[in-house]
């Protein structure tokens, strides 16, 4: 370690700050932000956004980054300089003004992409995301790729990721997926599951947000609760403020208890991150697709257990007396677990979920190419939808306006849902194979040991490995669609008679 090494990390820490204040004004702007203050914040986010451009890309940074040295014998410092360079790299081949201007374009489409879906109206949002789209597709273009322009976005949510890599992962997946729906079909002991949308009042489950969050060990001294109309987790400042936003709907349960436990999976993840690596790569997570690992285990692997819910179902139907009191532990689980194409990705079961993304990922690829108009989204995602689920849209905002990443300018994301679904199966098996009975600590409401064990396994390591690498770390595998298939028929297994 150097003098340049220090002067490094105190650059990497400044930018993070001005990142931090970045996710502040975002967290504002979905949470409490009043309307009419919309241009205004689209100019604080672009200055913010171009500030932090200008200390990564300054010629002070790129010749402390060139004289920077680490010990061998320090993996953080490896780490830091490592990924310094990486982000360098790509960054210094835009160039400022279009930093800005995806920036104010992205808050804009925001704004653009929220009155839409309220009127359910792509034409509404089409100018915003044509706009956007073209400023990111000349990002792609700068930055470079090795086979689609699609890569050089998708490699900013998670390193490294192609689509030749993806590709073959999604299509043995969608094969696999499309056999087990059929014989799950064909099993025709369809849970009901009219009883998640009975009368559940918000006090109650707000109550219930209290709880599962508690149950989870998420630290409120550091983090905090809201509600916005698309849920999230943000961190603001390393593992001392992390966080989450949830929604409720009084007819309908499983948002609010869901979106809960996914969000609180990650923001578990970066509660775990080393504080004093804060604002270095080391203390950062690895990708969003190892986010979402996160966020999957705990609302899946654990919260849609029939473990789980042995512990938790008394106390959660004393909370709802009028919904759940005729309702049996087996009848909860069967419809917390039951199997339905569906048109809202955030609402869809483990199986089907993954279809919605390979919608997403088939149109974003085309649109980013430029096979896909703006103008013709609406009709090539109801055709997807169709080929892929079976369903197609009634309108714009149960299709193509459901999501809100397109109006962030996040194109290349949607992929990282579906490897952290693959990465949760798979650290979830070796949790399982390494603690003793998991199931049991689960059913007495004791997530300590498997927290514990992903602190260990995964948080404390920050960016110290790359998302492949850290699978094979933790597994001792390369990732594998097995864990996921092998996890998805033994529930199906059971909730089916399959
Ligand atoms: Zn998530």
């Amino acid at each position: 370690m150097n003098d340049a090494y220090s002067d490094l990390v105190t650059r990497l820490r400044e930018i993070s700050r001005l990142n931090a204040i970045s996710s502040l004004l975002d967290w504002d702007q979905e949470t409490y932000m009043p309307p009419r203050a919309a241009a205004a914040r689209a100019d604080q986010q672009a200055l913010i956004a171009g500030l932090a451009h200008e200390r990564l890309v300054c010629d002070e940074f790129a010749a402390c980054l060139d004289a920077a040295r680490a010990d061998d014998a320090d993996p953080a410092a490896r780490t830091n300089i490592r990924e310094a360079r990486r982000v360098f790299d790509r960054q210094r081949k835009l160039p400022r003004s279009l930093v800005e201007q995806i920036a104010h374009a992205s808050s804009s489409a925001k704004t653009a992409w929220a009155q839409a879906r309220g009127e359910s109206n792509f034409a509404l949002f089409a100018p915003a995301l044509s706009r956007l789209l073209d400023l990111k597709k000349e990002a792609a273009a700068r930055i470079g790729f090795p086979n689609e322009p699609y890569e050089a976005l998708m490699d900013e949510f998670e390193p490294g990721a192609t689509v030749p890599a993806l590709e073959p992962v999604f299509t043995q997946l969608r094969e696999a997926t499309v056999q087990l729906l059929a014989r799950i079909r064909a099993a025709g002991r369809q849970p009901d599951e009219s009883i998640l949308v009975r009368n559940y009042p918000r006090p109650a489950q707000e109550e219930l947000t209290a709880r599962m969050a508690a149950l989870l060990q998420y630290d409120l001294e550091a983090g905090r609760i809201d509600v916005s109309t698309h849920p999230f987790c943000t961190t603001i400042g390393g593992p001392t403020d992390v966080r989450i936003t949830t929604r409720y709907n009084e007819s309908f349960i499983s948002p609010a208890l869901f979106g809960t436990l996914h969000e609180t999976g990650h923001a578990l993840y970066e509660q775990g991150l080393q504080a004093e690596h804060a604002g270095t790569p080391m203390g950062e997570a690895v990708s969003l697709g190892i986010h979402e690992s996160q966020s999957r285990l705990w609302e899946n692997m654990v919260g849609r257990s029939r473990a789980f819910w042995e512990g938790q179902y008394p106390s959660v139907q004393g909370l709802f007396p009028e919904a759940l009191g005729d309702v049996s532990l087996d009848a909860f689980w069967r419809a917390i677990n039951a199997v339905r194409p569906s048109m809202i990705r955030v609402e869809a079961d483990e199986l089907t979920y993954n279809l919605h993304i390979i919608v997403r990922f088939e149109l974003e690829r085309g649109m980013l190419r430029g096979d896909v108009e703006v103008g013709d989204i609406p009709a090539a995602w109801n055709e997807k939808m169709k080929s892929l689920l079976g369903i197609v849209p009634a309108d714009d905002r149960e299709g193509c306006l459901q999501d809100i990443h397109w109006s962030m300018g996040a194109f290349g994301y949607f992929p990282t849902y579906t490897l952290g679904n693959l990465y949760a199966a798979q650290f979830f098996e070796t949790a399982r194979a390494e603690l003793d009975d998991l199931d049991g600590a689960i059913r007495r409401g004791d997530t300590r040991p498997l927290l514990d064990w992903l602190r260990r396994s995964i948080h404390r390591h920050g960016q110290r490995y790359r998302a492949h690498e850290l699978v094979q770390v933790v597994t001792g595998k390369p990732l594998s669609i097995e864990p996921l298939l092998a996890y998805l028929r033994a529930k199906y297994g059971q909730v089916y008679g399959l």
